[in-house]
């Protein structure tokens, strides 16, 4: 099944999702599990979604959606992939939780660091949230430190630490933080705005023996889709090896998506500490954090350093995972010089229609991942994203989900593009974006 271009905002109902969320909210706060989905900052309820399949979306109401959100990156073959859905099938066969270590386990902490050079041992997590969380507490063990340097807009999960200046929801929400973070957690986190080599410089020079660690998204996703420039790079990596600071990247996002090895294949870097999650639970919930054997060998029961979890290596979600990271290393070429292919006609195209609109956006990209702002100026750190008409943004926002395109409902978010995506679907998109700035223009 796919959609068709003959949809009209006419036939758009969404009675059924209303009365789901109205249900929702009475019993869920604000009517969601994430704050995001909830659609609030593009002035709208948010759409209740029945299945998925390749590139589309249906929701409870028959509605049919292009796909950009892509469950927010993990699915990168497109939904319902067949090889993720037999290695499902087969692992439930067996039982779905044991609480005792399994071969999958063993065989995805291979892959992965077959995969990625910088890992050299790895420990499984179940969210993106509880990697980083863990990373930095493994650096501030390593070092014996305890400040950790961050930057504006980047978001590395929910923990305490993480909720200084950090994106997606919060950015979505406008608050740049959140009540119940103790201040003496906040106080240990430095904040500075991406790409500032000057600003960076300082903190390390002022700060540098105290720094445990710095971390960054070395593409931002969560504050829409900001890319690092090559001086800033360089300047992260060189303080880091100056001052003995551990450098996490947090590839949460970018792991196994732009690039197999991610943004540090992309960019040639070799972090010491790297966060997983998203790509690499094809769809279930996982995440995992690894480096450098030195420091991961204080990892408890190894070390002294402790982090456990129920559900970790999860026999369900490791299947899931490594079915999918099986296909993207079998296929390596052929898929991500598609998936580049397609956001680089994406990004020409929604290029070419805002042109023709006479509307100042900025187009962002990089393969898999792609983000519009509605500004003048050059976006390269939140501020610059902030710039951006965030009114305008919930209008086309609209009037693309009217017309059968799911993009991620917040200017401060990045589209994901999957393997499923073909022309058809990306010209469908751009034809529709094109419509739609000419009417709200
Ligand atoms: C999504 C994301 C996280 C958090 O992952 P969860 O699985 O949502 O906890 C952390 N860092 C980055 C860069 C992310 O995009």
């Amino acid at each position: 099944m796919t959609g068709t271009a003959t949809k009209t905002q006419e036939t758009f109902k969404t009675d059924r999702s209303s009365r789901l969320f109205e249900r929702a909210r009475a019993v869920i706060p604000g009517g969601v599990n994430s704050p995001v989905r909830s659609c609030k900052s593009v002035g709208h309820d948010p759409i209740f979604i029945n299945r998925a399949d390749g590139a589309y979306m249906y929701d409870q109401d028959g509605n049919s959606y292009i796909d950009y959100v892509g469950s927010w990156g993990p699915m990168i073959l497109g939904h319902r992939h067949p090889r993720v859905l037999e290695a499902l099938e087969d692992a439930l066969a067996l039982g779905t939780s044991f609480g005792a270590p399994s071969r999958l386990e063993v065989e995805m902490a291979e892959l992965i660091c077959e995969i990625v050079p910088s890992i050299e041992m790895v420990r499984m997590v179940n969210s993106g949230t509880e990697a980083c969380m863990s990373a930095v507490r493994l650096a501030r063990a390593f070092t014996g430190r305890e400040l950790i340097v961050k930057f504006d807009g980047c978001y590395h999960g929910h923990a305490d630490s993480f909720l200084v200046k950090a994106g997606s929801g919060l950015a979505t929400l406008g608050i740049s933080s959140s009540p119940g973070v103790p201040e003496a957690a906040s106080k240990l986190t430095l904040s500075i705005p991406y790409n500032d080599v000057d600003k960076l410089r300082e903190v390390f020079a002022k700060k540098g023996s105290e720094i445990a660690a710095l971390i960054l998204e070395p593409i931002v996703g969560n504050s829409g889709l900001i890319k690092p420039n090559e001086e800033f790079l360089k300047a992260i990596t060189g303080l880091c090896r100056d001052t003995g600071a551990l450098l996490i990247f947090d590839e949460v996002m970018t792991g196994f998506r732009v690039a197999l090895g991610g943004a540090q294949e992309m960019y040639g870097i070799k972090p010491d500490l790297t966060c997983f999650g998203k790509v690499i639970g094809g769809g279930l919930p996982v995440g995992a954090y690894g480096g450098r054997k030195d420091i991961m060998e204080r990892i408890a029961p190894q070390g002294d350093v402790y982090q456990a979890g129920t559900l970790s290596g999860n026999p369900l979600a490791m299947a899931a995972g490594l079915a999918q990271l099986k296909f993207l290393r079998a296929n390596k070429d052929a898929i991500y010089k598609e998936i580049a292919r397609l956001t680089d006609r994406l990004h020409q195209g929604l290029d070419l229609a805002a042109q023709k609109a006479g509307v100042a956006a900025q187009i962002s990209s990089v393969p898999g991942m792609l983000s519009f702002f509605f500004t003048n100026n050059d976006v390269t750190d939140y501020e610059s994203a902030a710039t951006s008409d965030t009114k305008l943004f919930g209008k086309v926002w609209r009037g693309l989900l009217q017309s059968g395109v799911y993009w991620p409902p917040s200017q401060f978010e990045t589209s994901f593009l999957s393997l499923m995506h073909s022309n058809r679907e990306i010209d469908e998109t751009i034809t529709v974006f094109d419509q739609v700035l000419q009417e709200v223009k």
